[in-house]
This record gives C-alpha cells, structure tokens and sequence, in this order.
C-alpha cells in the first residue's frame, strides 16, 4: 500500500568534527547523501558511526567549523525535535507503559501543530499496516517479540512522514533468521516510502545486501564511500579489503 510520504532528503554533511573533553572522536566528515538514498555507515566499534548519527540527529552539537544541511536548509539552529528527522536508536526504547497504537501516535501527539484525532488514528493504521503489525495494535511492548519490537519503533519512526531516517543498529540484538526477514521489510519499507535512510551497523553482510552507498569510518574518519560492488572490488585500504572481507 503506497502512503502520502514527501520523497527524501538530501543530506550534506562538510567538515564535521566532534571533540569531547579536549579528545576529538570525529574529524572532517565529509559526505553528501542524494534524495531517497540507502546509506549505511560501516564500520568496526569505537569508529564514529554512532557520535556521527548522534550530530545528524541533534542530540549532541558537532565542533564548531562543520557543517549540516538537509534539503539545503543548516541544521546548526534547529533543535532535534524540530528535524523532522525519524531515528530508530537502541537506546530508544518504546514506552512500556502505552499500547503499541498509544506508542506510534506519540511522535504525532507532540507535534505543533497537532494533527487532528482522526488524522492521528489513520496515520497509525496506515504505519500499522506497513510494518505488518495490524493485529498488534492494542498490545504493550513486553507482549511481542524482539522484532515485533523493533517493527515498532520503526512504524514510530516514519509516522510523522520524515525525509530522513537514522538506524542505528535496529537488528543488531536480533537472532539471524529474524534480521534476515527484517532486512527484506526494510528494503520494502524504505521503495515504499522513497524516505532516504542512514543505516548503522558493523555487520558487512548487511551492509553490502542492504546499501546503495557505504560508508566506512576508522578511528573516527571516513575511510571510503562507495557502492557495494566498487567497495568490494576497488576496496581502497588494506582495512577495508579486510574489513570487508571478514564477512566470508
Ligand atoms: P561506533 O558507533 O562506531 O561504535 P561511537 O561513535 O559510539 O562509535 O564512538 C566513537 C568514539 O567516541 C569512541 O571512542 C567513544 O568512546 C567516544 N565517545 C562517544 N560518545 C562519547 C561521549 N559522550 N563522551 C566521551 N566519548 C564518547
């Protein structure tokens, strides 16, 4: 079922850096993500993928000198709430307390200003119906399974029809079988909407299935952005030949 999503973002990340305490954990990023792209960051943990979603996302301000732009516009000034950006953390748990229906509409609820009940109620069906989860509307997060879970917070993700999406690891706690389904849902999710989305994982298999482009960070930079086929055939550094290597 094809929803009213606007099409993607384009993304320009320029010389972004951040320091904390005097110990600078990311340096001179530089990447420009296309409309409607699939974009993972790759790489091993400690690289700078998490710090870097983190900047994107406004949760933590990057050092003076780099820059942001979604659609043209600087992000510099606009709080994370006000991003439109949908952000899938591990750390972003669904409300244990609320109803899977209550948990979607959240994001919805908070926004100014706030859509009216009955375009609050269509919207959470119609994200529903995306992740497959129709039937699972009145139950709370501890009565589903890790992937239904996750299935969630993505549904809660895309509710309020963002341009850009931020995964941070969404299948990472997942066993094998489920991340594999998962995988598949995402690709449909992400031809469905025509959202762009950043991926993170550490995972290659993943990375090469999954990504139009990938980016792989080391030691808080980025080492090479490429396709899957030009990373695995040209891979640039000794690490990344390796690091994408070490998934066969
Ligand atoms: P990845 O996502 O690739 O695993 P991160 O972006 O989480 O890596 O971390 C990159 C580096 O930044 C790590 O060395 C980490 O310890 C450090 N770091 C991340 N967040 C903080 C923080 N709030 N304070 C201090 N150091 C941090």
């Amino acid at each position: 079922m094809a929803i009213e999503t606007a099409r993607g973002a384009a993304l320009d990340l320029h010389d972004l850096g951040k320091s904390y305490g005097g110990l600078k954990v990311l340096e001179g990023v530089n990447l420009n993500v296309a409309p409607g792209e699939f974009i993972t960051f790759l790489g091993p943990s400690g690289s700078g993928k998490t710090t870097t979603l983190n900047l994107i996302a406004g949760f933590a301000a990057p050092d003076p000198g780099g820059r942001m732009q979604l659609d043209g516009r600087s992000l510099a000034e606009v709080p994370a709430h006000k991003r439109d950006i949908g952000v899938v953390f591990q750390n972003y748990a669904l409300f244990p307390h609320m109803t899977v229906r209550e948990n979607i509409a959240y994001p919805l609820k908070q926004r100014r200003p706030r859509p009216d009940r009955a375009t609050i109620e269509r919207r959470v069906e119609q994200v529903l119906t995306l992740v497959h989860l129709e039937a699972y509307g009145d139950r709370r997060p501890d009565q589903l399974s890790g992937g239904q879970q996750q299935r969630v917070a993505l549904a809660r993700a895309v509710v309020f029809e963002p341009k850009l999406l931020l995964l941070d690891e969404p299948l990472g706690a997942l066993d094998k079988r489920l991340r594999e389904s998962l995988q598949l849902e995402l690709r449909r999710i992400h031809r469905e909407l025509g959202v762009t989305i950043i991926f993170v994982t550490h995972d290659q298999d993943e990375a090469l299935t999954l990504s139009d482009r990938i980016v792989v960070f080391r030691e808080g930079a980025v080492e090479q952005i490429g396709t899957p086929a030009e990373l695995y055939n040209n891979p640039g550094s000794e690490f990344v030949a390796t690091f994408l290597g070490d998934s066969n």
